[in-house]
């Protein structure tokens, strides 16, 4: 068949890799002239198989007051009149219970641990594919003793799901990472899994163009999609101004701009974007820069080592579709880094950057077919669009192809439960 990909983000990408290997042929269109700058740009670098728990959860609506009135907190609201975000924050609020959070955590896994999988062989085949990967493991530290408690206490939970994780005092977490030694006595201890990996996301997507174009897959960028029609018959078509965009089947992979174009072919996506930040910092003392990737549990900030340079990511604003950087976060986000790794490089020098995660009320990505024939889904990863790319990919086109899929993919329907 002829499949059409709308967006060429990491989603979009691994999309058209997949679709591609099942023997379809694929254009890519992108509104910019190059792949991947937008959400997949400077994101936090997490291969974060193991930590797919939605942002839902059971704690989180006692945080939010708290959050609210804090500038500084991890998430930030500004209300808006916009029928989109209030619908979303409802959605989100009734999504907060354990029940939903369970089921919503063990789908992710599933879809997390097949995505690592696929990347792992795709890391095999294909030899030239350069993006700063490493298996470099994870720790998650609490300064809090409460905090860290209740994570041990989730540990046996997490093991009945395939996770293989160990709860590390605060000294065994220096030891695992040194760079973290001048905090000894803030630490109540540390979650460290071994098998989460770290990369730069924007090398991945365009190191994958290249291998695209050279297996013959087709790019149309500098094409802004304008449209998004049905004709008789129940097929949808895809134009960039006056000109119908080529294709049997439709796949949107548009991020936080699939909501808006979707809408006149009533489909109705719960698709809203949680504003990130992230600060990318020249590495000066690989000593003192972490190897591992960590994350700051209360702060909820990840930094994962991309070569010679730290990546820093952290914040959720529901602001709406504003990319523009605001300062007081992004110095929130300075000063937090530079407390917790003072002497790894130059915070001066740090590249700044703000990114719009497409998210779902429950954390639940769209993966699947639409109620017009020939469009699909591959939409809302929200904070795990890195992560869960390939494993979505592989499911988007075995739907397409008709086949049986890897896994139980029925709550990624976006006629289901999304
Ligand atoms: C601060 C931050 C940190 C993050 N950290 C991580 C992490 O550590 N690990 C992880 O797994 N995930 C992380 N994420 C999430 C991850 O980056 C996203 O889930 C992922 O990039 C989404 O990919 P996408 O392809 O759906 O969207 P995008 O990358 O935004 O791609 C969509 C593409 O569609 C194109 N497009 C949009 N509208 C149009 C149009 N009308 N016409 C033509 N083209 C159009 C855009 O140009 C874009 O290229 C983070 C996100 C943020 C913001």
């Amino acid at each position: 068949m002829e499949v059409l990909v709308l967006g060429a983000g990491v989603i979009g990408l691994t999309s058209a890799w997949f679709l591609h290997a099942a023997g379809h042929s694929v254009t890519v269109v992108d509104r910019h002239p190059s792949v991947a700058r937008e959400t997949s740009f400077a994101n936090g670098a997490q291969l974060s198989y193991s930590y797919v728990a939605p942002l839902a959860g059971p704690g989180v609506l006692a945080k939010i007051p708290g959050w609210l009135m804090d500038g500084d907190a991890p998430m930030r609201f500004r209300p808006a009149l916009d029928i989109d975000q209030w619908r979303w924050c409802m959605q989100f609020m009734r999504a907060c219970t354990t029940e939903q959070s369970a089921r919503s955590t063990r789908a992710l896994l599933e879809l997390s641990f097949l995505s690592r999988s696929l990347m792992h062989g795709l890391i095999d085949s294909e030899p030239s594919l350069d993006f700063d990967f490493v298996r470099s493991g994870k720790l998650v530290v609490h300064r809090d003793g409460a905090a860290f408690e209740s994570a041990v206490g989730q540990l046996a939970f997490q093991r009945t799901l395939g996770c293989d994780q160990v709860a590390l005092d605060a000294d065994a977490c220096i030891d695992v990472e040194p760079a973290l030694g001048h905090l000894r006595d803030q630490f109540a201890g540390g979650i460290y899994t071994a098998s989460e990996d770290t990369a730069d996301c924007y090398r991945f997507c365009t190191s994958l163009e290249r291998l695209l174009r050279a297996r013959g897959v087709s790019f149309e960028l500098g094409t802004p999609v304008t449209a998004l029609t049905s004709r008789a018959g129940g097929r949808a078509e895809a134009w960039s101004g006056a000109r119908r965009l080529p294709g049997e089947q439709i796949v949107i992979a548009l991020g936080c701009e699939s909501t808006g174009l979707l809408k006149p072919l009533g489909i109705d996506v719960p698709v809203y974007p949680l504003k990130g930040y992230s600060l990318t910092v020249p590495v000066e003392t690989a000593s003192k820069t972490p190897s591992i990737s960590v994350t700051d549990f209360a702060r909820k900030v990840v930094y994962a080592r991309l070569g010679d340079r730290l990546r820093v990511a952290g914040m959720a604003d529901i602001v709406g579709y504003s990319r523009q950087l605001n300062r007081r976060r992004l110095a929130t986000l300075r000063r937090e880094s530079e407390a917790m790794f003072p002497d790894a490089g130059d915070y001066s020098a740090a590249e700044a950057w703000a990114g719009l995660r497409p998210a779902t009320p429950r954390g639940t990505p769209l993966v699947g077919a639409t109620h017009v024939r020939n469009l699909w889904l591959n939409i809302g990863h929200g904070a795990l669009g890195f992560t869960l790319a390939a494993g979505a990919a592989q499911l988007l086109g075995e739907r397409i192809g008709g086949r049986a899929t890897s896994i139980d993919a029925t709550l990624f329907e976006p006629g289901g439960r999304a």
